[in-house]
């Protein structure tokens, strides 16, 4: 089963995504993980990005989905991935749906969490994970990013009718319910 877990930034994603790992027994697969993991390891890739992921925008496609399209082809995926930050726009939605076509596969499943703008902000001044990119001024750039960029993708998956829109707001456990229950 191939899910992607969709939102703005601070909306939940990871969090969920660590507990849907676990009840699907799927991998996980964060492109920004893997940044943050590239640039603290100092590699290539890491030193390419690191100056984009700072400024709160959004790494070119062509990195990215060859980044995306090369791990999936990793036996681990075999049996379907948690896709969490990742397609971000719809160039990138489009090359992940002809890379799943000419598998056999799909997306099955695209869940969105929805979050007012105000506690979108809170949660990430709050999180304290140290990220460059968690600053007041960085948020804003990257809430208008995801405005602009990336809100776009969900309406050509509701066009492919597999969205699920889920209310992101409440505890952890009962967002995580509710994404269960939209699956089932
Ligand atoms: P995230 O951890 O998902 O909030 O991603 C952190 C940062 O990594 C983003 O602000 C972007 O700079 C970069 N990034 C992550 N995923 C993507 C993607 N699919 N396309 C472009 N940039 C990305």
């Amino acid at each position: 089963m191939n899910i992607i877990l969709f939102g703005p930034p601070g909306a939940g994603k990871g969090t969920q995504a660590d507990k849907l790992i676990t009840h699907f027994q799927l991998p996980h697969l964060s492109t920004g993980n893997i940044f943050r993991e590239n640039i603290k390891n100092e590699t290539p890739l890491g030193k390419k990005v690191k100056s984009i992921l700072d400024s709160g925008q959004l790494v070119p496609d062509e990195t990215v989905i060859e980044l995306v399209l090369d791990e999936l082809q990793k036996k681990r995926y075999s049996k379907g991935v948690i896709l969490d930050g990742f397609p971000r726009t719809v160039s990138q939605a489009e090359a992940l749906d002809n890379f799943f076509r000419s598998n056999g596969d799909k997306v099955d499943a695209f869940v969105t969490l929805t979050v007012p703008e105000d506690e979108l902000i809170n949660r990430i001044l709050s999180r304290g994970e140290g990220r460059s990119d968690d600053t007041p001024q960085k948020i804003k750039t990257r809430l208008n990013v995801y405005r602009e960029e990336t809100e776009p993708v969900l309406n050509h998956y509701q066009k492919q009718g597999i969205v699920n829109e889920i209310n992101g707001v409440g505890s952890v456990d009962e967002i995580f319910e509710r994404i269960v229950n939209s699956l089932s």
